[in-house]
């Protein structure tokens, strides 16, 4: 992904309207792009404070802590939907065998009984 693409996503990202595929090339960039990192800091400050204005109770001090959360949160998320999808990759590929077998020992039964 291009820092011109991952400008693009910035909003998109803080809105939660990335799709999970897009929202993972997103996060890979700005993890290794700093100034990818930091235009996202200003535009989520720049959100999140806009969205605090009304609600006195909240510190707004701790922006960039909530920031950290927001990433990590869809960072979870989409370690999870990674893992999930290997698992059942894992379960599909196990059927699959299993199924192969009973129908190779079935196969040698009817063999075994002469009807081949
Ligand atoms: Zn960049």
């Amino acid at each position: 992904m291009t820092c011109r693409e991952a400008e693009r996503l910035v909003l998109p990202f803080i809105h939660y309207e990335l799709d999970d595929e897009t929202a993972a090339q997103f996060l890979e960039h700005v993890e290794h792009c700093a100034d990818c990192r930091e235009e996202l800091e200003i535009y989520y400050t720049v959100e999140e404070g806009i969205r605090q204005l009304d609600d006195e109770n909240t510190d707004i001090s701790d922006i960039k802590g909530a920031m950290e959360e927001d990433i990590m949160a869809s960072r979870q998320r989409l370690y999870t939907i990674r893992l999930m999808n290997i698992v059942r990759y894992a379960a599909d590929t196990l059927i699959v065998m299993g199924v192969t077998v009973m129908l190779l020992l079935q196969f040698r039964l009817w063999w075994q009984n002469g009807i081949f």
